[in-house]
């Protein structure tokens, strides 16, 4: 499977998780082995299900670091960290 993330795009994420102070400490198994998932998420936001679930509307876009140990898995919002594009703005935590 091709990487999704390049190398360039993976340091960009690590330097400003450790920016805000991220801990690598799992909050599940207090081990300390992160590992940075290669790609992006996109959390679909819907205000019911009654249709069924809608893609392509408001969206969360993140990043993903799980513990090596455990599996647990924490999101990071990219917009709040600083890292959507201009054109990813139109997503409600892209601002
Ligand atoms: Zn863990």
């Amino acid at each position: 499977m091709n990487n999704l993330l390049s190398e360039a795009e993976k340091q960009k994420i690590i330097t400003r998780l450790n920016e805000k102070g991220v801990k690598t400490n799992c909050p599940m198994c207090g081990h300390k082995n992160f590992i940075l998932a290669d790609g992006f998420f996109n959390n679909p936001m819907q205000s019911n299900f009654q249709g069924g679930i809608v893609l392509g509307g408001p969206s969360i876009p993140t990043i993903a670091i799980v513990c090596g140990n455990c599996g647990y898995t924490s999101q990071h919002a990219l917009g709040v960290l600083g890292l959507l594009n201009q054109s990813q703005k139109n997503d409600v935590y892209g601002k």
